[in-house]
């Protein structure tokens, strides 16, 4: 799915290094990447290999960095509202209601009052929280709280959304539905979405392409297409496909290979073989 909309994202050989007790740490080397407008491209790769550092960089909140970082053309310097950002604890603030979370996101916007609660109403319905305004964080499951805080990275009106592995904390049947309306969520407001996340079938279930990313400095490895159009079906043939060629890239196919037995183990004891089902 493309839109007309901006929100065309060009990262430029982008470097990040961190200073460790006086040793430079390459963090990330030659990130080289342009996202399409209202493109979803998910980003894996193995813990520490550098994707929350990119994610803070896209969304301002680290300038020093070697590189180029664009949004539609223009250089990102500081935060923006044109770029949101979800991460995997909700951090919605304990002592605000639903509401008040969602529209603190305007705060420092000049939309008017009765337009903030338009627009944070209109979000709690697409997020499937409507008739939860007035409710505190505490009283909410993990998956509504999750909800929550996607309404509030879109309550600007974000050309990009940011997305910081938001499903991790979740069970699997939540994860799945929330899988869901990101779908809905990214045909309804045609945002630019970049997904960083540790599940691979949730990377090819969502988006047009999965970045692959390896440590040690963080690089892209791979950038595989996704061509298979929406909604995807889990358990087809292409999609195991695709699943296998992602995980190749990650390098971790061999962790994923059952050998299968040449020829069935003997049936020596009636206990051991049931051990062996
Ligand atoms: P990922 O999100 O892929 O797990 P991160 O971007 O969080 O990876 O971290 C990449 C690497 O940078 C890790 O080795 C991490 O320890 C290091 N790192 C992250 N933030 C800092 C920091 N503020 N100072 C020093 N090192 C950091
Ligand atoms: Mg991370």
């Amino acid at each position: 799915m493309t839109s007309n909309k901006a929100g065309k994202l060009s990262l430029r050989y982008v470097g990040k290094s961190y200073d460790v007790d006086g040793r430079e740490l390459k963090v990330l080397d030659n990130v080289d990447l342009t996202i399409a407008p209202g493109e979803f491209t998910s980003i894996v790769g193995p813990s520490g290999c550098g994707k929350s550092t990119l994610l803070r960089l896209i969304v301002g909140l680290d300038d020093d960095y070697e590189g180029d970082i664009q949004l539609d053309d223009e250089r990102i310097v500081g935060t923006s509202l044109k770029r949101g950002i979800v991460f995997q604890d909700h951090r919605l603030l304990p002592w605000l209601t639903l509401e008040r979370n969602i529209e603190l996101g305007l705060e420092n916007s000049d939309v008017p009052k009765a337009a903030r609660r338009e627009a944070v109403a209109g979000l709690l319905d697409l997020v499937g929280l409507k008739g939860f305004e007035t409710v505190y964080p505490y009283q909410l499951s993990g998956g509504m709280a999750q909800r929550a805080a996607i309404a509030r990275g879109l309550v600007t009106k974000p050309e990009v959304l940011l997305l910081d592995e938001p499903l991790g904390a979740l069970d699997a049947l939540t994860r799945q539905r929330l899988q869901e309306e990101l779908l809905t969520i990214w045909e309804a407001e045609q945002v630019t979405m970049v997904l960083v996340t540790h599940d691979v079938e949730e990377a090819i279930y969502l988006s047009n392409r999965v970045i692959v990313m390896h440590p040690n400095p963080g690089r892209i490895a791979a950038d595989i297409a996704i061509d298979l159009p929406y909604p995807r079906d889990r358990a087809s043939e292409e999609f195991a496909h695709m699943r296998r060629t992602v995980l190749d890239a990650m390098g971790a196919s061999t962790l994923k290979i059952i050998p299968r037995r040449a020829k069935p183990a003997p049936v020596v004891d009636a206990g051991v073989a049931i051990g062996r089902i």
